[in-house]
């Protein structure tokens, strides 16, 4: 299975996507995490990138779509993959069903998960991540076991920086601008399969399976 994962920030993308990955036996593969982890590590890739994250833009198609292009060619993708990201924007997602196209296959669906303006500044304000292992929480509907420390790695839990309000309504913009537009995209080639993102995690995830099972008959 090959597919894709569209929503608003703290739509819930990728924690489906994690849950999915491993129902699935499937490679996770998020564009955000990759630059996430290079800022960590203090990368070339990650300095430029940051530039953008911070400000709630989208990094440029040259950087994006190089490291996606890449990822997509490791081993572990010959079975199939969920990307969580990407695309963003029309020419990503031309740009993703041609490369795929050379290699042979191609996309089976997106999946976007939908979730309301109003809901996702609710949810932004309380979404904590690890700042070691990435995990990630929400300090109502995931809380950890122990306030503030990762479950599994006992790690200190933050707010992601493009979390922060100001951040989030440019992120939402550029949700409404650029990658809204994506819907269309995948409806008009039949391959849009809509689920209403609940604030319950495991709500969501049933739901999703269930569309998904219908989808694939
Ligand atoms: P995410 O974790 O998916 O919310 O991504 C965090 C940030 O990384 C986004 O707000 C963008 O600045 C950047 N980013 C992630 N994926 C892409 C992409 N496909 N195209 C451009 N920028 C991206």
């Amino acid at each position: 299975m090959r597919f894709v994962i569209i929503g608003a920030p703290g739509a819930g993308k990728g924690t489906q996507a994690v849950l999915l990955a491993e129902k699935l036996n499937l490679p996770h593969i998020s564009t955000g995490d990759i630059f996430r982890l290079n800022i960590k590590n203090g990368t070339k890739l990650g300095k430029k990138a940051s530039e953008y994250i911070e400000k709630g833009l989208l990094v440029p198609d040259d950087i994006t779509v190089d490291i996606l292009s890449k990822r997509l060619e490791d081993p572990d993708c010959k079975n199939g993959f969920i990307l969580d990201g990407f695309p963003r924007t029309i020419d990503q997602a031309e740009y993703l069903d041609n490369q795929l196209k050379g290699m042979g296959i191609s996309l089976d669906f997106a999946l976007y998960i939908d979730v309301s303006d109003e809901n996702i500044i609710k949810r932004m304000s309380g979404r904590r991540v690890c700042e070691s292992c990435g995990k990630v929480y929400h300090v109502i509907y995931s809380p950890t076991k122990v306030e503030g420390v990762c479950d599994d790695c006992e790690s200190r839990l933050i707010q992601r920086e493009d979390d922060s309000q100001e951040i989030v309504m440019s992120r939402l913009r550029t949700f409404h601008d650029l990658t809204e537009k994506l819907l269309d995209y995948y409806r008009m080639t039949g391959r849009l399969i809509v689920v209403k993102g609940r604030e319950v995690i495991e709500m969501t995830s049933k739901e999703v399976l269930k569309a998904l099972e219908v989808y694939n008959g």
